[in-house]
């Protein structure tokens, strides 16, 4: 089986599961116990919260909040700071968030709030100018992902927070950073981030952890209320195993930075080259800079993207089909359609993702068997004369 799909999720890394054996055997303790029992529990809690704080250059372990998952943890940002402050009716978003993000504003349409969705370019790059011209003092929030989980296209998150605070100093600004951690450097002061949310399970944790940075200075009114678990802002007991995970994991992800952004991103490079250079009819639906190291996009034109992905699965080849993505339908994917990728190649857009776990033997075997799988598909289309000409053209 080779994987990559790993923007949808990852394999855990064995070092990880390791450091949350403990926590499941023997240290079981609830962590906000007052017997001396509990203390291993509230330690593992306390060095989770100084590595995540490390992990995202925050100023204070405090500002860190553990969730179950990056959707809760967008959510607990947005609803917080929109209940927080309900003077402020209007948020500025982009139009190729993920789901967890859009279907949270499209709800708080519903609800009387204005929303802006910013536009993107042909190669995915968010309208700067567009984003600027949108911020009013009643912005409550501009809410914009570091890298973009179907193209990997990173977001100038500096810039952005540049222009809100010249704009409107009082507007929050939440980052979406799932499909960032691991794969980039995150730092939340130097970019100006007052809120910002990751996901464990896309770094080499398990599924049902995450994490959200609140800065000291964004109150926000907490999503999940009981009990006075991480003070006040998320109640219910802490997952102490899934917690020590994800601190491992973002432990090794540090460590591990700099293959992602050289020898991760080397694989991905050779095999979209390969890729791009053998089938006539593939485009890379992004540019080719500016992009997280392990993503790539391919357009193939003329065929379906459900149909290549079947092919591939009999090989053992695991990806990701622009549409039907999320929700099982063959509408194509939005973001795609945002970029105006061309209705000839939407439908048959791949995203490959790849992790430090993805070898050189597996690149090299999708780089054989992809133009086989395309040449096969390609031969049952109905758009024969299409594909002629696209041959003759390359
Ligand atoms: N944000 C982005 C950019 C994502 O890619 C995902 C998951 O794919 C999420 C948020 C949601 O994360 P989770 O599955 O942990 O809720």
């Amino acid at each position: 089986m080779i994987y990559l799909d790993n923007n949808a999720t990852t394999k855990i890394d064995e070092r990880v599961l390791d450091a949350m054996m403990p926590y499941f055997k023997e240290e079981y303790a609830n962590p906000s116990s007052m017997y001396n029992f509990s203390k291993k529990a509230s330690n593992a809690l306390k060095e989770a919260r100084g590595v995540l704080k490390d992990f995202l250059n925050a100023k204070d372990e405090k500002e860190i909040i553990f969730t179950s998952c990056g959707s809760e943890s967008a959510n607990t940002a947005i609803k917080g700071v929109l209940n927080y402050n309900k003077s402020k009716k209007h948020i500025i978003t982009t139009k190729v968030e993920h789901p967890c993000v859009l279907n949270l504003y499209q709800t708080l349409e519903k609800q009387g709030y204005k929303v802006d969705y910013i536009g993107v370019n042909s190669n995915g790059d968010l309208d700067l100018e567009q984003l600027e011209a949108a911020i009013t003092p009643d912005t409550a929030l501009v809410s914009v992902m570091w890298a973009n989980n179907e193209t990997g296209v990173i977001f100038p998150i500096k810039k952005i927070s540049e222009i809100i605070k010249s704009k409107s100093p009082d507007t929050k600004f939440f980052v979406d950073a799932v499909q960032a951690a691991g794969k980039i450097p995150l730092d939340v002061q130097e970019n100006g981030i007052d809120l910002l949310g990751i996901s464990g399970h896309k770094f080499h944790a398990p599924k049902g952890v995450g994490a959200l940075y609140v800065n000291s200075k964004t109150l926000i009114t907490p999503l999940i209320v009981g009990g006075h678990q991480e003070r006040g802002k998320r109640a219910g007991t802490e997952n102490v195993p899934y917690i020590a995970g994800m601190a491992k994991a973002a432990e090794l992800a540090m460590d591990g930075l700099k293959y992602e952004l050289t020898e991760v991103k080397r694989l991905r490079d050779k095999l979209e080259k390969n890729i791009l250079k053998n089938i006539y009819n593939s485009r890379l639906n992004t540019g080719v800079s500016n992009r997280v190291p392990n993503t790539t996009n391919i357009g193939f034109e003329y065929v379906e993207g459900e149909l290549i992905l079947l092919h591939m699965s009999d090989l053992g080849i695991c990806a990701s089909s622009g549409s039907a993505c999320t929700s099982g339908s063959l509408e194509p994917s939005h973001v795609l359609r945002a970029m105006n990728v061309p209705f000839t190649a939407i439908h048959g857009s791949i995203r490959f993702s790849l992790s430090r776990f993805t070898t050189e033997k597996e690149i090299d075997y999708v780089c054989e068997k992809m133009p086989e799988i395309i040449e096969k598909i390609t031969a049952i289309s109905p758009y024969q004369e299409e594909l002629a000409a696209l041959k003759a053209h390359k």
